[in-house]
């Protein structure tokens, strides 16, 4: 079977994937075969490549692709018991860059935790 029509990409992004470094398991150039572990570790990799690790207080702006740390963020409570009954809320900000809205979902820390980050008070 076709590796794009099993993974449901175009034909040119396998072939955009081959230049980027997937090696086929042949050298035929019109239709070259992968090995499925090859495909699976390189897409893998790809993704891996592109994950951004977020600090505290960070935000993962869409459009400027990169964490930034806004100076004003906003609770909305989503009244929704997540993990052990915490709250979960959504944290909605603005990227200081480029003024598009960022979003991320967190857990409120309950009151006795909070003693713990005083500085952030
Ligand atoms: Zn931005």
């Amino acid at each position: 079977m076709e590796l794009a029509n099993l993974l449901g990409v175009h034909v040119q992004t396998v072939r955009t994937w081959a230049s980027n470094g997937l090696a086929p398991l042949s050298s035929e150039v019109h239709r070259p075969l992968f090995l499925g572990q090859t495909v699976k570790s390189y897409l893998s990799q790809q993704q891996n490549a592109r994950k951004v690790k977020l600090q505290a207080g960070e935000f993962y702006c869409l459009r400027c692709r990169k964490a930034v740390t806004p100076a004003l963020v906003t609770e909305v409570d989503r009244h929704v018991l997540i993990g052990k009954q915490k709250d979960s809320i959504l944290l909605t900000a603005h990227c200081p860059q480029c003024d598009c809205p960022v979003n991320k979902f967190s857990s409120r820390i309950s009151t006795t935790q909070k003693g713990k980050y005083a500085t952030n008070a």
